[in-house]
Formats: C-alpha cells, structure tokens, sequence
C-alpha cells in the first residue's frame, strides 16, 4: 500500500501536504471550494509526479461536493463500506485513549451471531498495554444515544451520495465481514487484486 495522509475524513495517497493539513488542523469549517481547489492541485502535483492513482477516503460527504468532484476528476469506483449497526456501535462506544500518551484502542470485544445464516462476525479488543490501562478515557460524545444519532445523520448525508454513484454504475457495495484480517483478503477479491502479501507466503 502507498503511504496515506488522512485529512479530516480524506485521504491522499502518497506524500503529505501541509497546506491542506495546516488549513484542516486550524479551522474546523473548510468549504467546498477550498477542499476541491486543494485537491485539484494536489491531483494535479501528483500526476505530474508520476502517481498512478488516489484513494480519497470519506469524500465526497455530500451531493454538491460529488458534482464539484465530477467536474475536477473522473473517479472509477466508489467503494461502500458497510459494517453491521450493532457492530458499529460497539466499537464507537469502545473506544479509549490514553490520558498520558495518546494511545487509542478499544475495549469492544464483538462476538455476534451471522446474519441470514452467514458466518459469526468476531472483531477482537484493542487492549491497551498495562502502563496505559489505569489511565484510559473515552470521549463525552461516545454514548449510545450521540453515536445513534450520529449515524442517523451520516446515512441522512451519505445516502444521496450513494446514490449518485449508484447511477453512473460506479458504486461497489462491500459488507465488512470483520476486522481487517477478514475483509482485507475479501475487498482485494471484489476488487479482482492480487493480494501482494498471499503471493509472497506461497513463495516462501
Ligand atoms: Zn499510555
């Protein structure tokens, strides 16, 4: 994998770039036109660069940044993350940092039964080291009741996005099966590619 910055939700593939970080990290409303000027000159920098491609990771959130996206650049596919609500949740709810160093992890340990017969979902807990256990924190925000209806707005938003790319023929729905050990393998498969890592286990 290309190394990867992530922006507040968007991520460029390859090198950093300190304007769009300073502009994200000092000011939480950024508008649409700044965003897509930003990274029309960052799509720009890395074609001439030689990039082969870009992933932009929570972006475009809504139908106006989609159609402004449109005009800057031609997206092959869009890509549909789904996880179960009940997992979600839990791991919304379990999160935790470290007061002292920082750390996140996640005391969520999901064990739920498959849907329509399918398999067990199971996503093991981040556990922190023992230095750090005593001096967890969650944040305020992280109840039930805030991340429910966080997620009633998230879909609010992102439904109509769906289906703007579900129009053009270019949105790819992918159900999480789990934690990253299991969707990893399954996301390369709908994607038709090779995992690099598969390859070089057999060669060895
Ligand atoms: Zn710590």
């Amino acid at each position: 994998m290309m190394p990867a910055v992530q922006i507040e939700g968007l991520i460029l593939s390859g090198r950093s770039n300190d304007s769009l970080t300073e502009i994200v990290n000092n000011g939480k409303l950024v508008s649409d036109e700044i965003i897509i000027n930003l990274l029309s000159k960052r799509l720009e920098e890395g074609e001439e660069k030689g990039e082969l491609g870009f992933i932009l990771d929570g972006f475009p959130r809504t139908i106006r940044q989609a159609e402004i996206l449109e005009g800057v650049t031609d997206l092959d596919l869009v890509i549909n993350l789904k996880l179960r609500e009940e997992a979600l949740l839990a791991k919304c709810i379990g999160r935790r940092t470290c007061s002292q160093c920082g750390g996140n992890f996640n005391v969520a340990s999901i064990d739920i039964e498959g849907e329509n017969g399918g398999p067990r979902m199971y996503m093991p807990p981040l556990l922190p080291p023992p230095e750090c256990e005593s001096k967890l924190i969650s944040r305020a925000d992280d109840t039930e009741e805030v991340v429910k209806e966080r997620l009633r707005v998230y879909h609010d938003l992102s439904e109509p996005v769906e289906e703007f790319y579900r129009a053009r023929g270019k949105l790819l729905e992918f159900n999480l099966p789990g934690g990253i050990p299991e969707s990893w393998p399954k996301l390369l498969q709908a994607l038709n590619i090779e995992d690099p890592d598969n390859k070089r286990s057999a060669a060895a």
